[in-house]
């Protein structure tokens, strides 16, 4: 379950986050209670040399990593993981003939799990980029089972006595937790937005989409299509007539003017806010990449021939414009796209990127770029190495971590051939 805070209860929790999650044994004389709870509860194991049976051991090392070591004061390693306080008060707990000490509690919230009186496993995170993988997570989709519904005498039915077609008694069932079904069951919302986005479409002069069907005349398209409009026309339009719109960029006008799908204008945003994105587009497209970045960079342009006017100059390609307004120098567009991949990808997808930049097109400073981007490709590494070797993060090196993103670039590069396949880019 992952619950949201609101903006008033996230002050400063991380530094008050052995307030709600402690990974110790309480002191079982000042906290009789909590002692013998997370004693119950929470603590893992034994494993490890002492248990290699135990159903967490894997190639003869614990899965979950425990024990862990002891840690003076609650501490946040470079991914956002919490490493909570682990003292050695001298304070065990028997189990067996074992005594397990704060290395192998499992982090809880004393209150909740006093009251429940259920292993109940309670973690921090404020971290925003971790936030981008609890999203993954939960979007992941839902876990399923095929399920054959039977009858013991092993005849198929359903209602009425007849025998029915056993293909459709198996059903594609998913899971849903208790509280969620508690949730549904009592009819709240699922999921809400907060703030509604426009996803702006754009396109090349002459290259605006029309749908029609397979029986129209072409005669028939054009004509219905001649006096139609597409947002970024009608954005052009707006800013021919409305002094006031040329402060904006294209991304921007979703913030201050309403699409009106019926008449094809934007129209004075009344009430309500909204955002504009404008639509992914891959680097490798060519000029319609260089139109999406002077879209977000010039102005109130009236036309496609004005966002491509650089001082006085109309220019025949967005490409030269984007050039000429230095948008491409210092390897700007490199940045740019790196940045942009960031926002939404995972970091193989970013590293992926990076090898279609350096393998494809002329970065001029390729250290500059590296240096500046390369903690975006880091992330999914810290996790993988405790995953697979129990490296704590904390101890792995800013070199040792670039080291570790160069072996995955370098990976890729091998396999450089099939990078100019762009279905897997993030949209
Ligand atoms: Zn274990």
């Amino acid at each position: 379950m992952l619950i949201w805070l609101n903006s008033d209860s996230k002050k400063n929790l991380s530094a008050n986050v052995d307030n709600y999650v402690s990974a110790e044994i309480p002191d079982p004389l000042k906290d009789p209670e909590g002692f013998n709870a997370v004693s119950k509860f929470m603590i893992h194991g034994p494993c490890g040399l002492q248990n290699p049976k135990c159903a967490c051991m894997k190639n003869f090392k614990c899965t979950k990593h425990f024990p862990k070591k002891y840690n003076a004061s609650t501490i946040f390693d470079q991914s956002g993981f919490p490493i909570y306080k682990r003292r050695n008060t001298g304070i065990n707990v028997k189990k067996g003939q074992f005594f397990l000490d704060n290395r192998w509690v499992v982090p809880y919230n004393r209150d909740l799990l006093v009251k429940y009186q259920c292993h109940m496993n309670v973690e921090i995170c404020c971290h925003a980029r971790s936030l981008k993988y609890l999203f993954k997570y939960c979007l992941k989709g839902h876990d399923r089972a095929t399920v054959e519904i039977s009858s013991e005498n092993g005849n198929v039915t359903i209602g009425a006595d007849q025998p029915v077609d056993e293909i459709n008694a198996y059903f594609d069932g998913r899971y849903i937790c208790a509280c969620e079904a508690a949730y549904r069951i009592f009819g709240y919302p699922i999921h809400y937005r907060s703030i509604s986005v426009h996803r702006l479409s754009f396109h090349l002069p002459g290259e605006r989409t029309c749908t029609f069907t397979e029986n129209d005349t072409l005669e028939k398209v054009a004509r219905r299509n001649r006096y139609k409009r597409s947002p970024l026309e009608a954005f052009f339009l707006l800013n021919q007539i409305d002094p006031s719109a040329r402060k904006y960029t294209y991304d921007q006008i979703p913030e201050h003017y309403v699409w009106n799908e019926v008449d094809m204008i934007w129209t004075m945003r009344k009430k309500g806010s909204q955002i504009g994105r404008l639509l992914y587009t891959h680097h490798s497209a060519g000029e319609i990449w260089y139109l999406r970045l002077l879209l977000t960079k010039v102005c109130g342009p009236t036309s496609f021939n004005h966002l491509k006017t650089v001082n006085g100059r109309c220019y025949n390609t967005f490409k030269e414009a984007c050039l000429n307004l230095g948008l491409l120098d210092d390897d700007k567009e490199w940045h740019e796209v790196m940045e942009e991949c960031a926002k939404s990808g995972l970091p193989p997808q970013i590293r992926q990127l990076f090898v279609h930049i350096i393998v494809n097109c002329q970065v001029t400073d390729l250290l500059n770029l590296w240096q500046r981007q390369w903690k975006s490709m880091a992330d999914d590494i810290l996790l993988q190495r405790r995953n697979l070797y129990g490296e704590e993060p904390t101890n792995i090196s800013e070199k040792q971590l670039q080291f570790y993103v160069l072996a995955g670039i370098v990976h890729y590069y091998c396999h450089a051939n099939a990078q100019s396949q762009s279905n897997s880019w993030p949209m």
